[in-house]
């Protein structure tokens, strides 16, 4: 069935980065018709449904390349904690303690977290219910890639279980939902996972044609302790070890010299910038710019809202453009267009999605409106609607939400998940846990 949706100004991010007034059609999930100015009544008599923009702004829905929805509930619960301790202390502990009903009401609060800033496609690399993590994206309607996490330091059989579990969910998953829910393979961290575990996780990848995503090179320390355990940085160590042979996306990428940048360029590795995790967790600020000029596909990312605190990436647009600039005491080092990218298609590219990303006929009509009139946002027009997107949107400007064609969140009320229930939900864990 067409829709028709029309009174908007539309942020295309395509190739020519077009703007302007018009109207879009979308059929089957894909868009058939991007027009610049308003339908006919011809053309409005042709559509069995028709859907007024009042003038808000139409533009790609936000792609999040990394996270851990599982987690959600442990937000705020750390403050001010180095990542090993972090996660010592805080992650891991108190991740033992989950349930699988924890863990699927934290990643429902993840969920509608992110469609209500945005987010219309999400990586989630978790270790527990992933099964049931799936059923809960295919009932979000959301576009997910969901990786087992596992961790390499174990008894063979339990590295074993792990891979299976992997697989399984690929086989289970993969493709899911129209293509809406695809599955990577996702080894933790060189630091918790052996290079003969590692070895095993490419085989399995050219087994299954799987691609590979993992945390890399995220604080000084772990890059440090690394060179004297393996003799080699983490970046040639990993190259060595083939996981380059499939697609990689790698998280953060912070302390990578100018050498493995170059390799990650040449091996098209793509690298998910989390900088406001990096920067709460005091593990610096990754080498972005140099990225950027060496050729290589940066992405945008939150982490998990344990080390963030949230998951609006309006926001991790502002920091990425800011920090970068603030560092190299330089403002040419980023531009709003490329921050924009790095949200939208970059991430659609890290992530294995083709026709994702931009508003173009033959994409899959992913997108969200904002609705412009507010303060923070005036005064606008065409030509500043893509620094307001990075440097003045909030994630609450966002009224609606379509993922291939179907719409997720209506003038702010989600349609597709239970808020009340999830945010009582999330309540209820800190009223039970305390008592515990
Ligand atoms: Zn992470």
């Amino acid at each position: 069935m067409y829709i028709l949706l029309h009174s908007v100004t539309i942020v295309t991010l395509n190739k020519e980065n077009e703007i302007f007034q018009g109207y879009v059609v979308w059929k089957d999930g894909k868009f058939t018709d991007i027009v610049k100015g308003d339908p006919t009544s011809n053309e409005l008599a042709k559509v069995p449904e028709i859907i007024n923009g009042n003038g808000k702004w139409l533009m790609p829905g936000l792609i999040n390349s990394h996270g851990h929805l599982g987690s959600s509930f442990l937000r705020g619960a750390g403050d001010d904690l180095p990542l090993m301790t972090w996660l010592e202390t805080i992650m891991w502990p108190n991740e033992r303690t989950f349930t699988e009903e924890t863990v699927i009401q934290a990643a429902s609060l993840a969920m509608i977290e992110m469609i209500k800033t945005g987010t219309t496609t999400f990586l989630d690399m978790y270790h527990l219910a992933m099964d049931k993590i799936a059923e809960l994206v295919l009932q979000s309607e959301l576009r997910a890639v969901l990786c087992r996490g596992m961790i390499g330091l174990a008894p063979e059989k339990e590295q074993e279980e792990k891979l299976e579990e992997s697989v399984s969910l690929f086989h289970n998953y993969h493709g899911a939902n129209n293509n809406k829910l695809t599955i990577a393979l996702a080894p933790h961290a060189p630091y918790t996972c052996p290079p003969e575990f590692l070895q095993k996780v490419v085989k399995t990848a050219g087994r299954n044609n799987m691609w590979i995503h993992t945390h890399l090179s995220e604080t000084r320390g772990e890059v440090e302790r690394h060179v004297s355990q393996y003799g080699m940085r983490p970046v040639e160590h990993l190259q060595n070890l083939g996981l380059f042979q499939q697609h990689c996306l790698i998280a953060h990428g912070v302390h990578i010299n100018e050498k493995e940048v170059q390799i990650l360029a040449e091996e098209r590795v793509s690298v998910s910038h989390n900088p406001m995790s990096n920067l709460k967790l005091g593990s610096g600020i990754a080498p972005v710019p140099m990225m950027e000029k060496t050729g290589v596909n940066v992405a945008l990312g939150t982490d998990s809202t344990a080390s963030n605190n949230n998951l609006d990436l309006f926001e991790e647009m502002r920091f990425a453009s800011l920090i970068h600039k603030g560092v190299h005491e330089d403002p040419t080092v980023t531009t709003s267009e490329s921050i924009l990218k790095m949200a939208t298609t970059n991430g659609a590219k890290a992530l294995q999605l083709d026709h994702v990303g931009c508003i173009e006929k033959g994409y899959f009509a992913d997108f969200i409106l904002i609705d412009p009139n507010v303060p923070h946002l005036h005064p606008w027009n065409e030509e500043r609607i893509i620094s307001h997107l990075v440097y003045s949107v909030k994630g609450s400007d966002v009224t609606d939400s379509f993922v291939q064609g179907k719409q997720l969140m209506k003038n702010r009320e989600i349609l597709t998940l239970d808020e009340e229930k999830i945010l009582s939900d999330a309540i209820n864990f800190l009223k039970t846990s305390q008592k515990g």
